[in-house]
């Protein structure tokens, strides 16, 4: 079964351990979108991992994992990543870096911190060039990973491109950073990374046609998504199922089933609207019992209840087959919980999402209240076990989205997680 794993939420929906859970029954794991502006956390052999561009398929050493095409690789970073995890004791034989994929090279970070900074842009990106970089493929001056095995091509193409960027900053009054050094340091990476590099496209497809098993990790979530997000304040990429198959080249038929994931409560980390944010005491008290700390940039996450308007959203627009519920136990303590169910605006009340971040910030959830469960569950390994409140409460999700949850995660922990047979 080729399955996609989404976000549905603002990311740090707890994907990391999701993917990491079923990564195992997989062939072939591939990240399509985004870059290391992901963070997702795993745990391996009793350590904490976090991999940024690289897949969860990397944990398993019969399974290929894949960073495909529509992913824009900063060369730099991803030897630090591979080198890390050569330190954990994996092989990374398993992996392949898609030649096709897209460069963030340095004057893509020195702009998104120049923007960032500047009254055009001030979306709370992570600062590392994401968005820049898929401004290029836009815009068709993009340089890609197959560019590094090229030296005296490379360093004209780059020549060019530094050029550009030069009048670019001088005409906002900034120095380019000189970029010399990074040159001869994103060949070295390229010596590095030739091992891994091929053509991922092809690949993915030979493996669809040989029916392998492809699991399709999503970075970031549906609500970050380019188009389909709350806009401006989103990633520079497609987050939804859309950019599996711009990100990979594999169509809809290789698609058998997509699980989406969602917190128990929703987190946003940086600007923009954000209907049901608890900016209270419970507020801070789910804040510390999820941890909610950016794993990329160690931020502080907004924290509030579950938007099921919202989730029903990203339901609907990524076709999605079943839920996995993360991080149920963070709501152990909560005497009641709130989830909003409709919204409330200037035209009346409704259970439509608005995507653009104008109409959305005018929005008021009107909310459901339910009971808590007051009970740990973190050491509840089967459905039959979880409390009667907590059954209702995933029920209640099922009834309002129109699917089915099919598994739930009480902690970090691989073991933390019941899965659900209907
Ligand atoms: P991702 O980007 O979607 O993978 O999300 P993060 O990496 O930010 O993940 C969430 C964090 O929550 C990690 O530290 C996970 O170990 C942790 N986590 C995942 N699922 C659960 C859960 O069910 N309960 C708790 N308490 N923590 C979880």
């Amino acid at each position: 079964m080729n399955t996609v794993v989404l976000g549905m939420q603002w990311g740090d929906e707890g994907k990391g351990k999701a993917i990491d859970y079923l990564a195992g029954s997989f062939d072939v794991v591939t990240r399509f979108q985004g870059g290391h502006n992901a963070g997702h956390t795993v745990y391996y052999q009793g350590q904490k991992v976090v991999l940024h561009v690289l897949p969860s398929g990397i944990f398993y050493p019969d399974c290929l994992a894949v960073i495909a095409n529509g992913v824009v690789v900063q060369p730099l970073q991803l030897v630090e990543e591979i080198q890390n995890a050569r330190s954990l004791g994996l092989s990374m034989q398993n992996l392949i870096l898609g030649e096709n994929a897209p460069l963030i090279l340095p004057f893509h970070q020195q702009l998104d911190v120049v923007f960032e900074d500047s009254r055009y842009q001030r979306i709370g990106t992570t600062r590392r060039g994401i968005g820049p970089a898929y401004e290029d493929v836009v815009g068709r001056r993009a340089l890609f990973v197959k560019d590094l095995l090229q030296e005296k091509a490379f360093r004209s193409k780059i020549a060019i491109l530094a050029d550009y960027y030069r009048r670019l900053f001088k005409a906002h009054g900034h120095p380019v950073d000189d970029i010399d050094q990074a040159i001869d340091q994103y060949l070295q990476a390229g010596i590095f990374l030739k091992p891994y590099i091929a053509n991922a496209a092809h690949l993915l497809r030979r493996a669809y046609v040989e029916k392998k098993n492809i699991l399709f990790e999503g970075a970031q979530g549906t609500l970050l998504d380019i188009n389909l997000g709350t806009y401006p304040f989103v990633t520079s990429s497609n987050t939804t199922i859309a950019g599996v198959f711009s990100g990979t080249g594999l169509s809809p038929k290789a698609v058998d089933k997509v699980i989406g994931i969602s917190k128990a409560y929703t987190t946003r980390v940086g600007e923009g609207p954000f209907p049901t944010e608890l900016k209270d005491e419970c507020g801070s008290m789910l804040r510390e019992r999820g941890n909610e700390y950016g794993s990329t940039t160690g931020r502080p996450r907004r924290v509030g209840w579950l938007d099921l308007v919202a989730l029903k959203y990203a339901v609907q627009v990524n076709g999605v087959d079943s839920l996995f519920i993360t991080k149920l136990d963070v709501l152990d303590e909560s005497a009641e919980i709130q989830v909003a169910t409709s919204y409330e605006s200037a035209d009346g009340r409704g259970d439509d999402f608005f995507s653009h971040a104008d109409a959305l910030s005018r929005v008021r959830p009107v909310y459901q209240v339910l009971p808590g469960w007051r009970k740990n569950l973190g050491a509840i390994r089967r459905l039959g076990d979880l409390p009667r409140q907590v059954r209702s409460y995933l029920s209640f999700i099922e009834n309002f989205t129109g699917v089915g949850v099919s598994h739930v995660s009480l902690g970090g922990e691989r073991e933390q997680t019941i899965e659900i047979d209907r």
